[in-house]
């Protein structure tokens, strides 16, 4: 079959989400539903995109991806973006687990898996962090002892993204603990509706509440759930994180920035910040640094193409990303002085402006961005260490 090029690939998507993207998928129709209705919505969003093979564009064309290049991948989220189209609420499964599944898995796996994730039928949760595992991943201490045809599951895991509308978890377990720290460790997929796991949101300071503890009890997960080697789960995991970082993240993340900056600086306009000095120097240097932002993920970006894989200097990317991103809304908020104190959770129209209302809960939500994906101190060992080669300390 002759290769698609990049700019039909983009008209292509293009005229697909003219004739498919409805008013009601708009941020702020969204937003105004509650969120068991919103992600109703959202899965019927993903169904749609799912018949037109617009999600999972990197997984090969045997499991329902289109083996998209990486000038393809930018280009899609160029045009999503640029539609205001809304990413798939399956993203977890699609970007995270996707990828293993496919590497990892055995064809009964990828046959009962794939399509579903796609489809967004099955959601996924990641059950990898721990109360005392998060950057040292591989002291985790959930269990999963072999009983019979079974593993046996107890443990508690922290921070999972999804869980309480999660179908599934890709969950890592330890299977042997005799064996040191990472090499014990097993990735199950796991039936969030097995008997024994149960799943208490936790409430973030924006008032919503994305994520969860999730506890398990003797949860029995068949033997046909282990993805992979026994053992093997650290390989699955690190492939898994890598995916997280990977190319659509930096070009997302770019994409976000820009989009933050410029809702900044109409801000700053209306509060009058262009005849102050002061404010003035700070909304340049946001600019600036935003600019600057752009250019290195341009740079990753030019490697990526040429090597295929991020290096360490994605490590860069994370790290400044996180500064950007949290700097923009800290000066919108003294922009808004006493009036950012005003915040509303999401939900039906409060009857104020979705700007400032934006720009609150952006600064409330971006406090995460120093702790997801790799905290900002573990970046900074990364490149001291792998890109600066200086001596561990
Ligand atoms: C928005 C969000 C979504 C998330 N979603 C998921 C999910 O879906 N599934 C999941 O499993 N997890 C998820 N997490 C958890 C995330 O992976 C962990 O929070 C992260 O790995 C940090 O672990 P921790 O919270 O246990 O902090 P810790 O690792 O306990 O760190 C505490 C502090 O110590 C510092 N520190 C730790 N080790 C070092 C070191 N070696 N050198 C220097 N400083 C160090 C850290 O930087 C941090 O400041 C999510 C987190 C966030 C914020």
């Amino acid at each position: 079959m002759p290769e698609t090029s990049t700019e039909e690939f983009r008209a292509e998507l293009r005229e697909w989400l003219g004739r498919h993207l409805s008013p009601d998928l708009a941020p702020e129709r969204l937003a105004s539903l509650d969120d068991a209705s919103r992600v109703e919505r959202l899965r019927r969003w993903q169904a749609e995109m799912a018949a037109g093979r617009w999600v999972g564009i990197t997984w090969p064309e045997q499991w329902g991806g289109r083996g998209a290049t990486i000038p393809q991948q930018i280009a899609y989220l160029e045009e999503m973006s640029a539609a205001g189209a809304p990413t798939a609420v399956g993203s977890l499964g699609i970007g995270i687990l996707g990828p293993p599944l496919i590497a990892y898995g055995n064809d009964e796996q990828k046959r009962r898996f794939a399509r579903r994730v796609l489809t967004g039928e099955d959601l996924w949760c990641f059950g990898f962090s721990e109360p005392g595992a998060g950057s040292d991943l591989a002291s985790l201490r959930t269990s999963a002892v072999r009983e019979g045809d079974d593993f046996v599951v107890n443990g508690q895991k922290v921070w999972t993204t999804l869980a309480h509308h999660a179908d599934w978890c890709m969950l890592l377990a330890r299977t042997d603990p005799s064996k040191p720290r990472a090499k014990g460790v097993s990735c199950l997929l796991v039936d969030m509706r097995s008997p024994g796991v149960s799943v208490r949101p936790l409430r973030q300071m924006t008032g919503e509440a994305d994520f969860n503890e999730v506890f398990f009890e003797n949860v029995r997960v068949p033997r046909e759930n282990l993805l992979g080697d026994l053992d093997g789960g650290w390989a699955i995991a690190t492939s898994a994180l890598q995916n997280e970082r990977g190319i659509l993240y930096v070009v997302e993340m770019q994409i976000q920035l820009k989009q933050a900056r410029d809702r900044l600086i109409e801000l700053a306009r209306e509060r009058g910040a262009s005849t102050d000095p002061l404010r003035r120097q700070q909304a340049a240097r946001l600019w600036i640094e935003a600019e600057v932002f752009g250019l290195t993920c341009r740079r990753t970006l030019d490697k990526l193409l040429r090597m295929g894989m991020p290096g360490p200097e994605a490590s860069i990317i994370k790290l400044h990303w996180t500064d950007v991103t949290q700097g923009m809304p800290e000066f919108g908020m003294s922009l808004l002085g006493c009036e950012g104190l005003l915040y509303d959770t999401p939900g039906p129209d409060t009857g104020r402006a979705r700007a400032e209302e934006a720009m609150q809960r952006g600064f409330l939500q971006a406090r995460a961005a120093s702790i997801a994906s790799g905290t900002s101190e573990i970046m900074r060992g990364i490149i001291a260490m792998q890109v600066l080669g200086l001596p561990r300390g």
